[in-house]
């Protein structure tokens, strides 16, 4: 049987974070993936902590910056009760200043295969067009597991860890135990598909994310070049059959519907051939595992938990904890902590930002209630069901957790979303100085928090600022980031 030191499952960003950023300390590292790269995924508008904080340490930042990507300053919406579109800039986030004040909004069959060629560079073994079918345990313990090349020869593998990166479809994730919670909240479908032609944004904010509450749900309209748009509908999980009647029509439908989508479809013309030629559904996309490793087993990325579409937390959480995870094992194989301790930390840290989140897209829906609308009424948060939830899935972490994200209730998350409106209407539109207040308000400052820090460790390397344990007994990054150090105070 062969042996690696890990042996990860899944090449999209969260697989090729975790491999590449193990590799790059010298451990011999075998990738799985299933298709053969480039292929289709959604998921295309990014966050800055992704491109400038964890694509810098996997050395990728230039040949992103090559490809051409159109630059996302932020994001602009007609959500909430301001009848005008308003643009969020992530210019002004006290925490990400100076030249990395962007993201990039990208084809995802590029930009993953940038990420995995990369990781081929720093010296992973990439296999692809193959598809792993079930973990080797032994005991309590994982040790490997078994695949099938593009041939149909079946192989085992033998690793100190396997990794699940292998997204929302695979059933791995099951091998780690406990069970996958979806969320009744985030419970909708996702219709969408691509465009030529469509109109943009003005400068400097034609490559933003534009965000379109309506009666039946929201829009997103992504700019993926100078002339291809990516178009989705967020829409109520009910209107399931109608849309796999005719995808077309109801698409169709759902855009005339929306004045200012339709608008800027007006001139545009659906991608009908090739990889964007298809409508595509997705629902079920919203959960969390209750457990997220076992001896021998992590869960990165969709295989661990997805929130929602809005606001382009995906690729985010990918990457986030599989930097997280990349510490853990560094650290573990190194001898420097011992693999329970470091594993605890790659959870709680992965929870808490998976939390931050929830928290932050439930306050951004409840800006939207609309009586009047099944989408809207359904997204009020009226009762502690969210809560408990939310709650739910931190206590798992044994309130290890720093408390700042957790302690939401359906008072204060309408609270928090009274404020970001409040701190909304403060603003004038597109006007970057007067967005202070929204950087303010509480869920806004929270969720550019671990990003705006991971940010800053890959810009200042051994310059950054000593980090405190998030938790007593907890642990702190190594300067270079790559690793976990126990926290000794001075
Ligand atoms: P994936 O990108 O899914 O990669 C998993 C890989 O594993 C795939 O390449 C797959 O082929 C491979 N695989 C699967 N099974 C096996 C197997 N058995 N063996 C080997 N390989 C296997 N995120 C954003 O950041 N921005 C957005 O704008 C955004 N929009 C979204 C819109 C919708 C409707 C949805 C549902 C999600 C959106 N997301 C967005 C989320 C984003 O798509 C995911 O969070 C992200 O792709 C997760 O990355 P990953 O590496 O965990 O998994």
């Amino acid at each position: 049987m062969e042996e690696f030191d890990v042996v990860v499952a899944g090449g999209g960003p969260g697989g090729s974070t975790v491999a590449s950023l193990v590799a790059m300390q010298g451990h011999r590292v075998l990738l799985l993936e299933k298709e053969v790269f480039p292929r289709y995924q959604i998921g295309e508008s990014l966050l800055p902590s992704t491109v400038h904080g964890v694509c810098r340490m996997l050395g990728v930042t230039d040949e992103l910056a090559a490809a051409g990507f159109p630059v996302k300053r932020g994001g602009t919406f007609r959500w909430g009760a301001r009848p005008e579109p308003w643009t969020f800039s992530f210019s002004v986030s006290p925490r990400i200043t100076g030249p990395t004040t962007f993201a990039y909004q990208v084809e995802r069959a590029r930009f993953d295969e940038i990420l995995l060629n990369n990781a081929k560079r720093k010296g992973v073994v990439v296999r692809e067009g193959c598809s792993v079918t079930e973990v080797i345990e032994d005991g309590e313990r994982v040790t490997g597991l078994r695949y099938v090349d593009p041939d149909g020869g079946e192989h085992a593998v033998s690793a100190r860890f396997v990794i699940d990166a292998s997204g929302n479809k695979s059933r791995l994730y099951s091998s780690v135990g406990g069970t996958r919670n979806y969320s009744e909240f985030f419970r909708s479908l996702a219709l969408f598909g691509y465009f030529e032609g469509g109109k943009r944004l003005a400068a400097p904010y034609s490559g933003n994310i534009l965000s379109v509450a309506f009666d039946s749900g929201w829009f997103w309209y992504i700019p993926l070049s100078d002339t291809l748009t990516s178009v989705g509908a967020v829409v109520r999980r009910e209107m399931a059959e109608k849309i796999q009647g005719d995808r077309e029509k109801a698409l169709a439908a759902l855009i005339a519907e929306c004045p200012l989508i339709s608008d800027y479809l007006a001139p545009a013309r659906r991608v009908t051939t090739g990889k964007y030629g298809q409508l595509r559904v997705r629902k079920d996309y919203s959960y969390h595992q209750t457990k997220f490793w076992r001896p021998g087993m992590i869960l990165v990325g969709d295989a661990a938990c997805f929130v929602d579409p809005v606001f382009s937390s995906g690729v985010h959480l990918a990457t986030y904890s599989g930097l997280l995870a990349a510490r853990s094992i560094n650290s573990i194989l190194a001898g420097d902590v011992d693999e329970k301790t470091a594993l605890i930390e790659f959870e709680t840290r992965y929870r808490r930002e998976y939390s931050v989140y929830y928290e932050f897209l439930l306050a951004f829906y409840q800006m939207n209630v609309n009586e009047e609308s099944y989408f809207w009424h359904a997204k009020k948060v009226t009762n502690n069901e969210e809560y408990s939830e939310l709650e739910s899935f931190v206590d798992l972490v044994g309130g290890l957790s720093s408390g700042e994200a957790v302690l939401a209730t359906s008072g204060r998350i309408a609270e928090r979303s009274a404020e970001f409106a409040a701190a909304i209407d403060e603003m004038a539109d597109g006007d970057d100085a007067n967005m202070v207040p929204l950087f303010k308000s509480q869920v806004v400052k929270q969720v550019m928090q671990e990003g705006g820090q991971e940010q800053m460790r890959a810009v200042l390397g051994e310059d950054a600022e000593p980090e405190l344990p998030l938790f007593p007994g907890g642990l702190v990054t190594s300067p270079d980031g790559m690793r976990w150090l126990p926290y000794h105070p001075a």
